[in-house]
């Protein structure tokens, strides 16, 4: 067996021994003679699972009791939708414009409300955070809205704006348990699973429970309103078991790192590596405004579209794999989340040293 180091944005890495541990517990998920994808979602066995997934997760950010944790189906891009149909209630939001997943997200909202967008940075390219030092937000807004970490362009928000007394919904897809984080400053967060915490098919949504409605209009499709998932305990219908009982074990191994402190002090260091190389190097440059800098994604180019094609190709045969940049940016991006272990960034900050002495 051979593993590489994969830098894909996701789904990517997961924790070498979560797959270990859930390999051995394929067959027999601690002795009741099945595997945890042919359990019934109604068996106790899941429901300890599920339990116990929720309780590891709030445990590492110190969740009160003011919020609920759902896991759900559809992706972030389903939140997309479910956010404005439950949170909009005088129909209108406000939204930062970062990159593509928010601008999707602006899209997705104005089928329920006005949605405007009170800052941007489509005119960099989306290579840095845009000044929200001072938001010209709309007096009705129910919410402001951003991506926070945006996985496509490697930009971060490393500090979030002053909403103004509205609630902050995050799309936390790309940094969710990187670092730790204080719930409280939120009204709604989410993740898609499959970039920092699990297996595609599990989004997690956080929610401050004054905001859960129950009084939406008839015509919201059951599933799509969060208090029918809420009061059902994320098992309204049949949840993604299988990817949940994976998040659970991902959540059992930051805690068994030493939690999201470690983590970020973890994530500082790996992605630190990465950009001092390329603070130096002659030939490979990042895009990204030194203090938007994520953690998680880091986009680079050599400046030659041609280049850029060689070192993907030569970095995959060297079992570093899937650096190619976002279709609609080029060149390169190293996503380096939770599970890629220090060896796999120092083995490629190696092979780009190599790369720049071959081709300058
Ligand atoms: C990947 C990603 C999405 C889309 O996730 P899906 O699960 O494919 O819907 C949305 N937002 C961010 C920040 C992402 O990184």
């Amino acid at each position: 067996m051979s593993r590489v180091y994969n830098f894909s944005a996701g789904p990517a890495m997961l924790p070498q021994e979560v797959l270990e541990q859930s390999a051995k517990e394929m067959l027999d998920y601690q002795g009741c003679g099945m595997s945890v994808m042919e359990m019934s979602h109604r068996s106790s066995v899941f429901q300890g699972i599920i339990d116990k997934a929720q309780q590891d997760l709030r445990k590492l950010l110190n969740l009160s009791d003011e919020y609920e944790v759902l896991f759900l189906q559809g992706g972030a891009s389903q939140q997309f939708a479910m956010v404005p149909t439950n949170l909009m209630k005088q129909g209108a939001a406000d939204y930062i414009i970062t990159g593509q997943w928010a601008k999707k997200a602006w899209q997705e909202a104005k089928k329920f409300g006005k949605a405007t967008a009170v800052a941007s940075s489509q005119e960099q390219n989306f290579s840095e955070i845009p000044d929200c030092s001072n938001l010209n937000l709309t007096p009705e807004a129910d919410y402001l809205y951003l991506c926070e970490n945006n996985t496509i362009y490697g930009t971060k928000f490393w500090e979030l704006p002053d909403s103004k007394g509205k609630p902050i919904v995050a799309d936390v897809s790309s940094c969710f348990l990187s670092q730790p984080v204080d719930v409280n400053r939120y009204g709604l967060l989410f993740a898609g699973a499959q970039k920092n915490i699990g297996p595609a098919g599990v989004v997690v949504v956080i929610i401050r429970k004054d905001l859960i409605r129950t009084d939406l209009p008839e015509t919201v499709p059951t599933m799509l309103q969060y208090h029918i998932h809420a009061e059902n305990g994320s098992l309204y219908n049949t949840p993604p078991c299988y990817g949940i009982y994976i998040c659970g074990k991902v959540f059992q191994w930051i805690e068994a790192q030493g939690g999201l402190k470690a983590m970020e002090e973890k994530n500082r260091y790996k992605a630190g590596v990465l950009y001092d190389f390329l603070d130096e190097s002659k030939l490979f440059k990042g895009t990204v405004r030194r203090q938007d800098r994520s953690w998680m994604n880091v986009p680079f180019v050599t400046g030659d579209a041609q280049l850029d094609a060689d070192f993907v190709k030569q970095a995959a045969q060297k079992g570093l794999v899937n650096l190619k940049g976002h279709r609609t940016v080029g060149g390169m991006r190293a996503s380096i989340y939770n599970a890629m272990p220090l060896e796999g960034v120092e083995a490629l900050v190696e092979f780009m040293k190599q790369f720049e002495r071959e081709n300058r």
